[in-house]
């Protein structure tokens, strides 16, 4: 969608869809939310849907799907070897990636599963412009390790650089100079990155990327589950592009890498993933790992629906109407919450909106958690669920030291197609109260601590009554509204 220009009104991002099915939503009142996070042992992934309000968790498995998916699924052929369904989505990849050769998945973490045990080996590193959660849990289960060499300016909060995701190209150069080629299972890019604020890559930089890489004999794998957005930022913010179709831009990307993975519960707005490559002999190395994992070559772990609804999603992606929905919607709540002076990652990216916790709470060290505590304040507040992204989702090293993240991000994701403009503003307004209330908010203490993956499942408490107080003052300013 072109820039819409409002005349009388102040422009926001117009829908170019209509609202066919509706789901009823429930704000429980404040103490309800206190009770459920105090059940959820602190960590938003561990309530119940029927208590949250605005579900900002995440845009995985829950984007708004069309019509037109809906219609594609009911056609669906069953059949466990060599369905019509399966040849329609395996077309659809060739044509829009212009890949050969397609192996399907049940989500995008299973062909990192796959990827690391054909590719990494004990010793092996990684670069890649940032991690993503199953990426390096993958990686380093097979004896590998993950190099960040994003640029520097990534991690910075506030910035005007249109793509902070790029991959910085002198670290790269060193890393194949200090340790050779040979070590380096492959270069994977995330475009765009999901931890740090949703930020792209741009064509020119993986180009560069691919070069080097090439004349190096080292492979190019591109995690594109959050292509999408990418496609959009590479249309809107590189000179270069502007004038390409969708459709010619992400052949472009496709050109400039060797493997191709995604997660088909972002990527073309369904459930499932896969694997795409010309190459006959990688795709014969990760082949036997399919039938072994995820099922047989035509399903791999999805349902025929499924495979109908990624096909028919994989088009409606090289709509530029459809893209920029997502894009604009985060950019709008960005912006108002800039505005108000609230710390928020800029420029916008994709996937959602990330608040700085380092900086809203900045009176909470990383040991406490500021990233959750931050999560937890908002439920209790406005019963909107968002995502830590910061030291919870870290790992501790082997001698159980806690590893501080980067960032301490509070991502709210806003699900493609889901949101109205009216619930992104009772988001702003609550968050802008938080905000101005922020020295309640206090930290977080562990419970019960997983090892691996810690963020699904650990249970944590107040580090004090802090959650009470917050609870109070709510309730003095809110009086009976909820
Ligand atoms: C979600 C995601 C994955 C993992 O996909 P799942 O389908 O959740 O397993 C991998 N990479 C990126 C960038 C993602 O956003």
């Amino acid at each position: 969608m072109s820039e819409i220009k409002f005349i009388y009104e102040k422009s926001s991002p117009l829908e170019m869809h209509k609202v066919r099915i509706v789901q009823k939503l429930n704000l429980i009142p404040v103490e309800e939310r206190l009770k459920a996070i105090t059940e959820a042992g602190n960590n938003t992934f561990l309530l119940k849907n029927r208590d949250v309000f605005m579900d900002m968790l995440t845009d995985s498995g829950v984007n708004a799907m069309s019509d037109q998916q809906l219609a594609a699924m009911m056609v669906a052929d069953d059949s466990y070897a060599g369905s019509e369904t399966f040849t329609r989505l395996e077309d659809k990849i060739k044509e829009i990636f212009g890949k050969k050769y397609f192996l399907p998945t049940h989500q995008g973490r299973a062909c990192e599963n796959i990827l690391s045990q054909v590719y990494v080996k004990p010793g092996s590193i990684v670069p890649m412009n940032y991690h993503f959660t199953t990426s390096k849990a993958h990686i380093t289960l097979n004896g590998g390790s993950v190099e960040e060499i994003v640029s520097d300016e990534a991690l910075e909060i506030n910035s005007d650089n249109p793509f902070k995701g790029n991959i910085d190209i002198d670290k790269l150069k060193a890393l194949i100079e200090a340790h050779g080629a040979e070590k380096i299972a492959f270069v994977r890019l995330e475009a765009g990155t999901n931890l740090i604020g949703g930020q792209p890559i741009s064509l020119q930089n993986m180009k560069d990327v691919y070069k080097l890489c090439h004349d190096n004999g080292i492979l190019v794998v591109l995690d594109a589950s959050l292509l999408a957005d990418n496609l959009y930022f590479i249309k809107q913010r590189e000179e270069a592009c502007r004038d390409m179709t969708i459709r010619e831009i992400t052949r472009a990307i496709a050109d400039h890498s060797d493997i191709i993975y995604f997660s088909a519960r972002k990527l073309g707005c369904a459930r499932g993933g896969g694997i795409c490559t010309s190459s006959e002999e990688h795709y014969l190395k990760m082949r036997e790992l399919i039938t072994l994992y995820e099922g047989f070559l035509t399903y791999g772990g999805m349902s025929v629906r499924e495979m109908e609804a990624i096909a028919v999603g994989l088009e409606e992606t090289m709509d530029f109407d459809m893209i920029s929905q997502g894009p604009q919607f985060i950019a709008y709540m960005v912006d108002k919450l800039y505005e108000a002076g609230i710390p928020v990652v800029t420029p916008p990216g994709g996937l959602g909106c990330h608040l700085d916790a380092k900086s809203f709470v900045s009176h909470i060290p990383q040991s406490q958690y500021p990233a959750g505590a931050l999560a937890a304040a908002l439920f209790i507040v406005s019963g909107v669920r968002g995502m830590e992204r910061g030291t919870l989702s870290e790992q501790r090293d082997e001698n159980g030291n806690e590893v501080y993240s980067n960032m301490e991000l509070l991502r709210l994701a806003l699900p493609r197609r889901v949101f109205t403009l009216s619930q992104v503003n009772y988001a702003v307004d609550r968050i802008r109260w938080l905000y101005d209330n922020r020295h309640l908010v206090g930290g977080l203490t562990f419970v019960e601590e997983p090892k691996v993956l810690r963020f699904f499942f650990g249970r944590l408490k107040p580090v004090s009554d802090w959650q009470i107080k917050l609870v109070e003052k709510f309730k003095a300013d809110f009086g009976d509204s909820l």
